[in-house]
């Protein structure tokens, strides 16, 4: 290739001058004659060397004319001299020409891998010729089957032509991931829920292009395959099974109930509850005006908001029956007041076992029978995460939860989801597996929930 800027290196001038002395000498054919080609086509920006001439005895020729090599043209050098008196010229014609076909260059790669449904957006291209410089916005790109044409010609008709293909050769198959775990079990002639999957591809994500067949029949004991089969838009397919057993051993039917919120990390629980798809019980306790929007967010996606105190004071709310129902109607109106619904549901600060309120004795076989009578449900516990100790972590409330959940019975489970409690937050996802792979029944506490009540101590 030749460089673009190149200084004018043959510039040959020769002017004839009419003084000079000519010497005479006798002429006869081949005395005077051009060595080389009469017609030179020379590449430009290239050195015009000349080929000479013949002259007999030496005697002196004039050239005439010049070749700039760096300009194309025609350009005639005549060669003149004088043979037995009489003046002869010879003429040589130079043509500089240019052969060389601008060089194109595309950004981006010249073979790209697509995806179909998306268009390709153009990452630029520019030309560049030897004599014309910069053709970048000459260049004209067409649209060719796979692929795009760039074509540029420079002004003496050399054409260059470059193609950017694509290939929707897409040998990539998408990702699938299950919701859930891969194995269930559910109970005979129950419902089987379907929580589908999640996949994706390298062109997006393609997750409702999953197709999902299953053959249980609730109805017959055994173990079934559910089958995910995804396929992007070149026909790569990604299949994953799940496997589903049909039981009739008893089923777990499990309550998780949080106390002491919301909290800012309310938020944080009720998206892991939605990524398992089930519903729990929130004991809450009134709070600043800042958490009612978390209440309610709740309470609108089907948990159940429950009472739990105002005050959490012991002190003041054991004193008396007066002063317990006064705590528990102000935070009974409070959630009215969020949620527009008068719950009836509660529970005791401390349980109903608690021995806290000793310094009334009496007080907790009182509010209990009077709660009960006034028409409230009341639910304590009997699977305690142990979140409320002070060495609590993720692996030991995972522990007590999965390790006293028990299939022969309602297990209510109190976990706390005031803000202090990551580690609650962070062992929910396991709990819920678990809860998950034994084929556990999660379900939020209602009115028809049987209550469950520690035995009174005071
Ligand atoms: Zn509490």
């Amino acid at each position: 290739m030749m460089s673009m800027k190149k200084p004018l290196t043959s510039f040959l001038k020769i002017l004839i001058s009419l003084s000079t002395l000519l010497i005479l000498v006798s002429c006869s054919k081949g005395d005077f004659y051009l060595k080389g080609k009469t017609k030179i086509n020379l590449e430009v920006h290239t050195d015009y060397v000349d080929p000479g001439y013949y002259i007999k005895d030496n005697q002196s020729v004039l050239i005439d004319g010049f070749v700039d090599s760096d300009t194309l043209g025609t350009y005639t050098l005549t060669y003149t001299t004088t043979l037995k008196d009489k003046v002869v010229s010879l003429e040589r014609v130079v043509n500089v020409v240019d052969t060389t076909a601008p060089v194109i260059t595309l950004n981006g790669s010249e073979e790209n891998l697509v995806c179909l449904s998306k268009n390709y957006l153009e990452e630029g291209f520019s030309a560049l010729d030897n004599y014309d410089g910069d053709l970048s916005s000459s260049i004209i790109v067409s649209p060719i089957k796979n692929g795009f044409m760039y074509k540029v010609s420079d002004q003496s008709g050399n054409l260059t032509e470059l193609t950017r293909g694509f290939s929707i050769e897409d040998t990539q198959s998408p990702t699938l991931d299950l919701i859930g775990s891969e194995s269930i079990k559910i109970q005979k002639d129950s419902q089987y829920i379907e929580y589908g999957a999640l996949a994706e591809d390298n062109c997006g994500d393609v997750s409702s292009k999953i197709i999902i067949t299953n053959n249980i029949q609730t109805s017959v004991l055994g173990t079934y395959t559910v089958t995910y089969s995804v396929s992007d838009e070149n026909d790569n397919t990604t299949t994953k099974t799940r496997e589903v057993i049909v039981t009739d051993e008893a089923q777990a039917i499990v309550y998780l109930t949080f106390d002491d919120g919301p909290s800012s990390l309310t938020l944080d629980v009720l998206d892991v509850l939605e990524t398992y798809k089930v519903k729990a019980t929130f004991f809450v306790w009134t709070k600043k005006p800042e958490f009612e929007p978390i209440m309610l967010e709740a309470y609108q996606k089907g948990h159940t908001i429950a009472l739990h105190t105002a005050s959490h004071n012991y002190n003041v709310i054991y004193a008396s029956t007066t002063n317990y129902f006064n705590d528990l109607y102000s935070v009974q109106s409070w959630v009215k007041e969020v949620t527009g619904s008068t719950s009836m549901i509660f529970r005791f600060p401390g349980g109903s076992s608690n021995t806290s309120s000793d310094f009334n004795p009496g007080i907790m076989t009182k509010v209990t029978t009077l709660a009960t009578q006034k028409g409230f449900h009341y639910f304590d516990w009997n699977v305690s995460s142990g979140d409320g100790s002070n060495d609590t972590t993720t692996e030991k409330i995972i522990y007590n939860v999965t390790r006293n959940i028990k299939s022969t019975r309602i297990n209510v489970v109190l976990m706390h989801d005031s803000k202090n409690h990551q580690a609650t937050l962070d062992a929910l996802p396991e709990i819920l597996n678990y809860l998950q792979s034994i084929g556990a029944l999660v379900l939020p506490i209602t009115m028809e929930t049987p209550e469950i009540h520690h035995a009174v101590n005071n």
